[in-house]
């Protein structure tokens, strides 16, 4: 089996490394991840300027820094390594849950691989004032990557795993609450700035991605490509009927206009 890794983190952090350690043991690994940490970039491609890659030492693994953004990584590494079975990004240092999935670099590097039609597994784990213990999560990172690895059917998964993990869980994304916050501080000449920074939340809904995490469970979220309203798609064309062509709506205005005399 042929994975490949990324992260948003940068090619040095740890938390590619323990998942490196812990994916060689399903298969045949390489690393594709920034030079530079890229957390937040969401889903940002480079299309302005060059890419350059360059092999760089990652234990006895083939790695490649990358002076883009994570799903650049993806995209340049898929091109460059045939046959790759499985994406794998992470592990994240902080949580993806909820409405981070918009945000995450980690899930879209993963997201950018299942675009281009591969399988992917974003993987996170809380991080604070010390890093996460890798070797704590470690057989919870190997039981995630038995189960999915094996399973064909999955296209994308986001998990995330608790610092102490008691089992694990299938999960929908929290979206009920946005964690997002504007903090405003003053510089050291007075003058007015802005932190972009998150509140916590106390209200979780059962079954989701932050209530198996606040029940120390490891989280599993299947996640679709298609963002599509189905529910309200089907609405708005009943409640707004919209001619197929400007052409023929121009006709018809015409027509109606005709009809009711104005
Ligand atoms: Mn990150």
């Amino acid at each position: 089996m042929r994975i490949l890794l990324a992260n948003d983190d940068g090619i040095y952090s740890p938390g590619i490394h323990a998942l490196a350690d812990c994916a060689r043991r399903f298969g045949e690994v390489r690393v594709y991840a920034p030079d530079v940490e890229q957390s937040s970039m969401g889903h940002a491609i480079t299309h302005s300027r060059p890419l350059t890659i360059k092999q760089t030492p990652f234990g006895n693994l083939e790695a490649w820094r990358v002076n883009g953004t994570p799903a650049d990584c993806v995209a340049l590494g898929l091109n460059a390594w045939g046959g790759v079975d499985v994406v794998l990004s992470g592990i994240n240092l902080g949580t993806n849950l909820g409405n981070a999935a918009w945000h995450s670099g980690t899930l879209a590097a993963a997201r950018q691989a299942a675009l281009l039609g591969y399988r992917a597994i974003a993987l996170s784990t809380p991080t604070g004032e010390a890093e996460p213990n890798f070797a704590q999560i470690e057989p919870y990172v190997a039981r995630v990557l038995e189960l999915l690895l094996e399973d064909r059917t999955l296209q994308l998964v986001n998990v995330n795993l608790p610092r102490s993990p008691v089992g694990l869980c299938w999960t929908r994304l929290a979206i009920q609450h946005y964690d997002g916050r504007v903090v405003p501080g003053e510089d050291p000449m007075g003058r007015r700035h802005f932190w972009l920074t998150v509140k916590p939340i106390e209200e979780v809904e059962e079954g989701t991605d932050r209530w198996a995490m606040r029940h120390g469970m490891v989280s599993m979220t299947p996640l679709r490509l298609d963002l599509t309203d189905d529910e309200m798609l089907m609405k708005a064309k009943e409640r707004m009927p919209v001619e197929s062509s400007m052409e023929s709506d121009r006709h018809h205005s015409a027509g109606r206009s005709h009809r009711s005399g104005m």
